[in-house]
């Protein structure tokens, strides 16, 4: 017991002083949903909020991964480090490190200052939404400057993730209507900053006209003050595969942090986000509680037949279920 705390305290004091190997190391513990990550994270909590996270989302074959390499050799130009997380939730498979292969990062492989790391582990406590947080907490206390997330998709469980960044960002691309919808829809709240790349397209211009009538329908029921307090989204066309117009997304970037930071956003954000995460927490661990207790309850199996006859309503059972599971009143683990 002592020789592994032992060695936990050295993977965090590595950790904090930048290792990739612990950092690495780490990560695949957080997404193995182990004890011993959990307890990193509690370890070197107090050393994070200094990175500055940015989320990036859209559908697959946009150029999410080839602008984020774009972004990644212009931070690093700037002397900036960077940690780059790619989540996929849609994959079923726990083949991170395979999924690495999709990066277009290449030509950064080498580079000490950028760490790259995959996960699609569905498996961790709360989901891979935690394991996603957990993990851009231990890049921002290994000191990386820059923290990108990239997700696949834009929708519900996508949008959850990215929620955690300062800035988020949409990829587009001449053509992917359907995200428009989305928009328009409100299936994802508007972004900070949405890109149009593989800006060579003759639809191009079309599409950014179609995103500024949806922005200005989005802001139909705001009164002419707020519209002008609000950050107003930028649309950016880009060339990611040839490096155009990454220069102006950087500034857009920069622009939106320090909006939020002037107007106090950024800690409301990022306060809004930690309540989320600590409630997506706790409600994980209460469900995983109730699943212990109620395996092989025969009273629940009992419940649940009375709710398969058509006896007894699934709300009604709920309500049973809650009256007689005094547990959940007490600490959840
Ligand atoms: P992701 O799935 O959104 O991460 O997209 P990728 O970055 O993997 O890019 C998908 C494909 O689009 C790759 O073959 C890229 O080389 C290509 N691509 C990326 N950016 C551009 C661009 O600006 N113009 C063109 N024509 N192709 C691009």
């Amino acid at each position: 017991m002592i020789a592994r705390s032992m060695a936990d305290s050295t993977i965090a004091q590595r950790l904090l002083d930048g290792d990739r190997r612990a950092l690495a190391r780490a990560i695949t513990l957080v997404e193995n949903d182990s004890p011993e990550g959990w307890e990193l994270v509690r370890e070197v909590y107090s050393h994070t909020g200094n990175a500055e996270v940015i989320g990036f989302t859209g559908p697959p074959g946009v150029g999410k991964s080839t602008l984020i390499g774009a972004l990644t050799k212009a931070r690093r130009e700037a002397g900036r480090t960077v940690g780059v997380l790619s989540i996929d939730p849609s994959s079923p498979f726990t083949h991170g490190a395979l999924l690495g292969d999709r990066i277009r990062l290449t030509e950064h492989f080498l580079d000490r200052g950028v760490f790259i790391r995959s996960m699609a582990n569905r498996g961790a406590l709360g989901g891979l939404s935690e394991a996603a947080l957990q993990a851009a907490l231990l890049l921002d206390a290994a000191g990386r400057q820059d923290v990108f997330v990239e997700t696949v998709g834009v929708g519900q469980a996508e949008i959850d993730i990215i929620d955690h960044a300062d800035t988020i960002v949409l990829v587009l691309m001449p053509g992917s209507g359907d995200s428009i919808q989305a928009l328009k829809a409100g299936v994802m709240e508007i972004p900070d900053v949405i890109v149009i790349n593989k800006a060579d397209h003759p639809l191009t211009d079309t599409m950014v006209r179609e995103i500024r009538g949806v922005l200005s329908l989005a802001n139909l029921d705001r009164s002419p003050e707020e519209v002008r307090a609000r950050w107003r989204v930028p649309i950016i066309k880009t060339e990611a595969s040839r490096g155009e117009g990454i220069g102006e997304l950087v500034q857009s970037i920069q622009e939106h942090g320090e909006h939020i930071r002037a107007a106090g956003q950024l800690a409301e954000r990022r306060g809004r986000n930690l309540r989320n995460e600590v409630l997506a927490i706790a409600t994980a661990r209460m469900r995983r509680r109730l699943e212990e207790e109620l395996s092989g309850d025969p009273e629940f199996k009992h419940l649940l037949e009375e709710v398969v006859g058509r006896r007894l309503d699934p709300a009604s059972a709920a309500t049973q279920l809650l009256e007689r599971q005094p547990s959940l009143g007490r600490e959840c683990e």
